[in-house]
């Protein structure tokens, strides 16, 4: 066995970014282990990414399979870090050479409103919870939360992943007017893809007649400042262009999904009675310079039974790991290294979490002529499906900019013995069977894949 085979890499999180580290390593000849919660490695794009994103979903899994059904790669599902074990005893006790930390970002920003929490999952839903159900709910079986969405639904957010939580509602309430009031019967597939406007039109009905009342999005910005198209250049043009665009999506997206939208509104405080969520009083702001300034006294009252938050997502508290205030602590080029270790490494949502867009901005030039020539017409195929492909790229090179400093590490750090090895694999084996893996990566992948909405007959999609 060379030099190479003589380190093993421990890699947590098996998604875009963890698939991504493991491959490049495997290729090079290290031998790597890569452990997932779950039993299937897609992180985000199995349960982040709405479900009828079905041809990006079915390629990054792919691109995730390929890389890990590698030969120098070995997959252990269902282990937790922090849980099953920590970093330290990764490092000290398996005797890893390197950890790489690729979990995500998994927790929702908190409103910061007080007694937010008291209503979580009472009248207030976390868009990473809310997109997970949506995804999963068709599923036999299905035990996670569950959720009804309800007429006149707030949505507080203003990123991408807000106007997928619009469409989610929309869409839900829509569906379930036309087929209890009409009896007709639309899937979640023609309602994205032809939009609310065209569909009512087609079967000649308003919102009203089924009942609906939108949702309605609220941003504390305008709809110029959200961030739908990367900048491409920090110039008035460049800064003036971005803002075109973002307010033209906004207005199709509008247009073609009839939901409401609230510019320059910051939430405030609850409303509760009887203990009971009923809405949230917002502020209204001014933008001066670029920072928003209260309007003093001119608040108003949003009375809603739900309220769906959407305001990013940050790395989840693990033990072991320096997580503060929801923020992984890194050091050294490119925030590479996790704080208190020289060989532990951060890629992918966990260390880049929202901003890292700069990488990805010269994919981005060429989605956005696509968004600007094809709008969002009914028929279109949604141009948001590319902008999460470029985010997916985005992570892959935050991987390829770091692997430098992981094997230059992995040059100084000492090979592993014949018995080191023996005492990895055998560990390996034994979380391996604890899940009733066989070690068969693509049979384990084929058998563990849900049901998909897609494929459900007629009437229950
Ligand atoms: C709705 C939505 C919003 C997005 N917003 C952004 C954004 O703002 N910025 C951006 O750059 N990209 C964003 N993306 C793109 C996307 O999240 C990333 O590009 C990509 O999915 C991140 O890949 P990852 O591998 O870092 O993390 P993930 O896809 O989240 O994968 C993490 C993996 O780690 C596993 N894991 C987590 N915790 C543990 C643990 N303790 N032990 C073991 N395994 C664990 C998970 O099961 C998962 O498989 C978004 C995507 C979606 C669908």
């Amino acid at each position: 066995m060379d030099h190479y085979g003589k380190h093993f890499i421990a890699v947590i999180g098996g998604s875009v970014a963890g698939s991504e580290a493991a491959f490049i390593l495997a290729e090079k000849g290290y031998r790597v282990v890569v452990f997932d919660q779950k039993k299937l490695p897609y992180g985000k794009i199995e349960d982040g990414l709405p479900c009828w994103h079905i041809g990006l979903r079915n390629k990054e899994e792919a691109a995730i399979d390929q890389r890990l059904a590698h030969e120098n790669v070995r997959f252990v599902p269902g282990f937790t870090l922090g849980k099953d074990a920590t970093v330290h005893e990764l490092l000290n006790e398996w005797g890893f050479s390197v950890v790489i930390i690729a979990i995500g970002a998994w927790h929702d920003r908190k409103i910061a409103v007080d007694g937010i929490e008291k209503y979580y999952n009472n009248g207030v839903v976390k868009q990473n919870d809310l997109v997970y159900w949506f995804n999963h709910k068709h599923e036999p079986g299905y035990n996670g939360p569950q959720y009804k969405v309800i007429n006149n639904t707030a949505i507080v957010g203003g990123g991408l992943a807000s106007l997928d939580m619009v469409k989610i509602v929309m869409i839900e309430l829509v569906q379930a007017a036309l087929a209890a009031r009409k009896g007709i019967t639309v899937d979640i597939f023609t309602l994205e893809k032809k939009g609310i406007a065209a569909t009512l039109e087609e079967h000649n009905i308003s919102l009203e007649e089924l009942g609906v009342e939108p949702c309605t999005l609220i941003y504390r910005r305008d709809a110029e400042d959200m961030p739908l198209y990367p900048r491409k250049k920090q110039t008035p043009e460049g800064i003036a262009q971005a803002r075109k665009v973002s307010k033209k999506l906004l207005d199709n997206y509008l247009a073609k999904y009839m939901f409401k939208f609230i510019p320059r509104s910051v939430a405030k405080a609850i409303i509760e009675e009887d203990n009971t969520f009923k809405g949230m009083t917002f502020q209204r702001v001014d933008i001066v310079d670029g920072k928003l300034v209260e309007r003093a006294g001119d608040t108003f009252d949003f009375r809603t039974g739900l309220l769906i938050s959407s305001i990013g997502s940050l790395p989840k508290e693990t033990p072991g790991l320096p997580i503060d205030g929801n923020m992984l602590r890194t050091y050294g080029e490119f925030g590479c290294r996790v704080e208190g270790f020289d060989n532990v490494f951060a890629v992918g949502n966990v260390a880049t979490g929202r901003g890292n867009i700069l990488e990805s901005r010269k994919h981005g030039r060429m989605v956005t002529d696509r968004i600007i020539d094809e709008h969002l017409e009914p028929g279109q195929a949604d141009p948001m499906a590319d902008k999460y492909a470029e985010l997916f790229r985005t992570i892959e090179s935050d991987v390829d900019r770091k692997i430098g400093s992981i094997e230059e590490t992995l040059t100084h750090s000492p090979v592993h013995s014949d018995e080191e090895i023996t005492f990895i694999l055998q560990k390996t084996k034994e979380l391996q069977q604890r899940v009733g893996y066989d070690g068969h990566y693509l049979k384990w992948v084929e058998q563990h894949r849900p049901p998909r909405l897609e494929d459900m007959p007629a009437g229950q999609k």
